[in-house]
């Protein structure tokens, strides 16, 4: 019987798998037949780009970024930092990157595992693949928005949109991301362009959107492009049920506001990490509900404040959004954290 099975080597399982693997016998399965491939933007904070193993850090980074421009009902709005406000990271290197250091630590990695099962038996877990049954004592679910895991906890996020994006063959070396709010095109969403060195991304998020939309917005040909889709989750719950743990997307630990989730899921694997350690240790699994409040400690806050937010411009009519336009201009611009932007910033 294993200590820990991670089930999904995304980022997260990987990343959870390597700060455990140290110190118990922990099994990563993943129903892929390789870990990465995943559409994702990869625009990340530089607490994020700090917390992953110096070895991924200098093998991911694509471009830096200072700058982001909004576009709100006609008008822009400029948001600059000296140095640098967030990095553009190459996401399916950094899931095989990942991957291969949960193995360097020692982590067993299991691919073509679809687990389609898990229960909790007495002390331990069991978890039914397409091929194979597994026991261990602890499971942590990081399979992502269409998550197993999920239902075996009977957590299903508020909310589950498409993230869309376009690739197109154009260099651009910009420090500077750009954001779209159309109300009358995404009622609860946004369009994006960033910079990617070799590539420029275009992108959307919200609810039933398709590639058809994000062409016509950006006026994108068909010919020179790669196309990538994915769902999103917003709206986070319970996280725990006996010994199975939920972890990033599929506990929907994301931004409300951009559906953005990575620092997020490696901030709530590392307070896992710790509470999975002590239970092996002791071989007491009985405070793993511990985790619940630990890491909702540190993103609750700012993801009830985005869901506030969500909400509040969903249902706005037009001409009360040029009031939040008039305020927009008072949020002190230069201090904004990326991955808490309410907390830091005088929104809250
Ligand atoms: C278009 C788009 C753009 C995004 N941009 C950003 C961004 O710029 N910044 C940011 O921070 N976040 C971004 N996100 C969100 C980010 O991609 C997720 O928050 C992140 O992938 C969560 O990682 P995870 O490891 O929890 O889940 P995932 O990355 O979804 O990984 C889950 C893993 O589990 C595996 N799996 C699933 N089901 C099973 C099963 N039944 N059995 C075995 N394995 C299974 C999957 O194959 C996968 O490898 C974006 C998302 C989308 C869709």
């Amino acid at each position: 019987m294993y200590d820990l099975a991670v089930i999904g080597a995304g980022p997260v399982g990987s990343y959870l798998a390597s700060l455990c693997a140290p110190s118990m016998d922990v099994l990563v399965l993943e129903e892929d037949d390789q870990a990465g491939g995943k559409a994702c933007s990869g625009l990340v904070s530089p607490r994020f780009v700090n917390m992953l193993p110096e070895g991924v850090r200098n093998s991911v980074v694509q471009n830096r970024v200072s700058a982001a421009i909004i576009h709100f009902m006609g008008q822009s709005f400029e948001f600059r930092k000296k140095g640098t406000a967030a990095y553009v990271i190459d996401r399916n290197a950094l899931d095989k990157e990942l991957a291969s250091h949960a193995a360097s630590k020692g982590a067993e990695m299991k691919y073509r595992e679809n687990v389609l099962m898990i229960e909790n038996v007495k002390d331990s877990v069991r978890i039914k693949t397409s091929r194979h049954t597994f026991e261990a004592h602890i499971a942590a679910g990081c399979d992502g928005a269409r998550s197993a895991s999920a239902r075996a906890v009977g957590f299903r996020p508020a909310e589950l949109l498409n993230g869309l994006i376009i690739y197109s063959t154009e260099h651009s070396d910009s420090d500077t991301v750009e954001m779209w709010f159309d109300k009358s095109i995404v009622k609860d969403g946004f369009f994006w362009k960033i910079p990617r060195g070799d590539e420029t991304e275009y992108g959307c998020i919200g609810k039933n959107l398709s590639f058809r939309v994000l062409e016509v917005f950006f006026r994108l040909g068909k010919a020179d492009v790669r196309r990538s889709a994915a769902p999103v989750p917003i709206g986070p719950g319970k996280s725990v049920a006996g010994n199975i743990l939920l972890i990033g997307d599929a506990a929907a630990q994301t931004k409300p506001w951009s559906g953005g989730g990575l620092a997020y899921g490696f901030i709530a694997a590392e307070e896992a990490s710790e509470i999975i350690a002590r239970a092996v240790r002791t071989g007491d699994t009985s405070k793993l509900g511990l985790y619940e409040n630990a890491w909702k400690r540190h993103l609750m806050k700012d993801i009830n404040a985005g869901m506030m937010l969500r909400e509040f411009y969903k249902d706005l009519d037009i001409g009360a959004l040029s009031s939040v336009i008039e305020n927009a201009e008072r949020i002190k611009k230069d201090d904004i954290d990326f991955d808490f932007p309410f907390s830091s910033s005088m929104l809250l």
